[in-house]
């Protein structure tokens, strides 16, 4: 998709006084450092077993084995800590400021990379959590805070501490904390994840760009094709072709643009910025 494409759709967009969603997956923040769940570095062994992330990220691993999987959680925690926002994240915070109220970021990372580039959190849907958060595992209450002073990252083997045990407690009812994140055996909710908001961006939405995400989860997709549904135009970006470069190919306009997301981002914000000067 050349630049004069780009410019056109977006000039429409404008035009026609519509909204500009984007919907992240691990893809943009890869190349930050963070790795996806696809490579090798998301494997866990807990005792003699090696785990994939689609089972370490689940509840019924969290009962069985809290200190493992927060173990796990703290090895990630730190490498999102040593990460740093690239060009895509910087370019969606820039995105944001130009449109404003006709902007919004919809993101299945948890890795905070967008709020700390600049995008605002009333408009940042968080639909798979943030790791920097916790909550109840029994749900004393439905509250989300900070992670407790003195938990930060730590290194793949290292164990978790007696005193960080005790930190990772609910201070009211003594059970766990677990992170504030969306396990893969959980289902979306608008109190913890903004779901039903997120699907109602979707029906606001005039283009949607899709961003480094394989479609494995099921929100994702419904915003999707609620904007496919409403003729509303995707692109989607990513190496790779997924469920959303087919759909985008087959939406009014849209198409996919096999390119790293930290170099397309940028490009599509100075092809919006252009447009907003004249
Ligand atoms: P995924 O790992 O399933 O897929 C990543 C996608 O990004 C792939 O389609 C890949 O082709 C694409 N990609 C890789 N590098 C790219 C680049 N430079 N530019 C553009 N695209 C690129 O990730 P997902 O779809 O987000 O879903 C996995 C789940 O794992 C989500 O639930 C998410 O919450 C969680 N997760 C989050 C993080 C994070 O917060 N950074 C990291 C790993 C996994």
């Amino acid at each position: 998709m050349d630049d004069t494409r780009i410019k056109n759709i977006l000039a429409g967009v404008l035009e026609g006084g519509g909204k500009l969603t984007v919907l992240t997956g691990a893809g943009i923040s890869a190349e930050s450092g963070i790795p996806t769940f696809r490579g090798p570095e998301g494997y866990w062994t807990v005792g003699s077993k090696v785990y994939q992330p689609q089972q370490m990220a689940t509840r019924e691993m969290f009962k069985r084995h809290p200190e493992h999987v927060w173990q796990w959680y703290l090895y990630r925690l730190g490498v999102c800590q040593g990460a740093e926002p690239n060009s895509g994240h910087a370019a969606l915070a820039e995105m944001e400021s130009l449109l404003g109220s006709r902007f919004a970021l919809i993101t299945q990372n948890v890795d905070n990379l967008h709020l700390r580039a600049g995008n605002s959190s009333q408009r940042t849907f968080q639909i798979h959590g943030n790791i920097f958060f916790v909550r109840c595992f029994a749900e004393c209450r439905q509250a989300i805070s900070p992670l407790p002073k003195g938990i930060t990252g730590k290194g793949r083997d290292e164990k978790i501490t007696a005193a960080e045990k005790e930190l990772l407690r609910c201070p009211l009812c003594g059970n766990w904390l677990r992170p504030h994140v969306l396990w893969f055996d959980e289902t979306y909710n608008e109190h913890y994840y903004r779901a039903a908001g997120a699907l109602n961006v979707a029906r606001e939405t005039s283009l949607l760009l899709v961003v480094g995400t394989s479609g494995a989860t099921n929100l994702p997709l419904q915003v999707a094709a609620q904007v496919y549904a409403a003729s509303g135009i995707i692109i989607d970006i990513n190496l790779e072709p997924n469920p959303f470069s087919r759909l985008a190919e087959q939406s009014a306009l849209g198409g996919f643009i096999q390119q790293p997301a930290a170099a397309t981002l940028p490009r599509i914000r100075d092809i919006l910025k252009s447009l907003l000067k004249t």
